[in-house]
């Protein structure tokens, strides 16, 4: 199936969760098809490759009502960047990196919409606040004036058999509501179904969308 097909069969099944088109590595022509195919939100992982993406995609993005958010591991030292261009940090992982793009947000005028990203597998290997940390964590940035923390972001630990997924998203669920936060994302190419029936409210499909990453 094409890009287009792939994105507008994914926004009629999710109904009112909404899909973050993951881009990366895919090339210009296909992020603009996967755009006019409706896709409101594309996320990136490298703040290099969102830069030189962002050169080429900003009026597009623009034209299109469409938001630039950041998925990945985001450097301290990459932040002033990641601020003049950014939507949305779906990825914050500490509260060093929180603070510095306060800082960073404050020197720009901004106020940066930011998730925080949690470990909810606890897998050492993954990033994010652990999720016996979270309450403690938001409370900690609340004290931050130029940051607006929208909602939790988690990458669930990978199983074959995604059912496997469920009580990591469940868990999640449980925290975002006790917490009061609006936004909710879980869900990969491999597991959003479950995610979704869990209680996501935005998804981040790269593969579903253009197809299987050869590097
Ligand atoms: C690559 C990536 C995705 C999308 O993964 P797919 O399996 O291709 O859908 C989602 N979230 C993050 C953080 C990613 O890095």
């Amino acid at each position: 199936m094409s890009i287009k097909d792939n994105v507008k069969n994914l926004l009629a099944e999710l109904g009112t969760a909404e899909l973050t088109a993951v881009t990366k590595i895919r090339s210009i022509a296909e992020i603009k098809e996967a755009i006019e195919a409706g896709a409101k939100i594309i996320g990136e992982s490298r703040v290099q490759e969102a830069e030189e993406k962002y050169n080429e995609l900003k009026d597009c993005l623009k034209e299109n009502k469409v938001e630039f958010h950041f998925i990945g591991h985001l450097q301290s030292n990459k932040v002033k960047k990641a601020v003049e261009m950014l939507d949305m940090i779906q990825s914050v992982d500490s509260i060093d990196l929180a603070e510095e793009i306060d800082k960073r947000a404050k020197e720009a005028r901004k106020v940066q919409k930011i998730l925080v990203q949690v470990n909810i597998g606890k897998e050492p290997q993954k990033f994010g606040v652990v999720p016996e940390k979270t309450s403690e964590t938001i409370e900690k940035l609340k004290s931050l004036k130029n940051i607006n923390i929208k909602g939790l972001m988690c990458i669930a630990p990978y199983f074959e058999d995604p059912e496997k997924t469920r009580p990591y998203f469940r868990e999640m669920k449980r925290i975002q509501d006790q917490l009061g936060l609006e936004i909710l994302s879980m869900g990969m190419t491999n597991d959003y179904k479950i995610a979704i029936q869990e209680g996501s409210n935005m998804v981040r499909i790269g593969t579903g969308i253009f197809g299987e990453r050869k590097y």
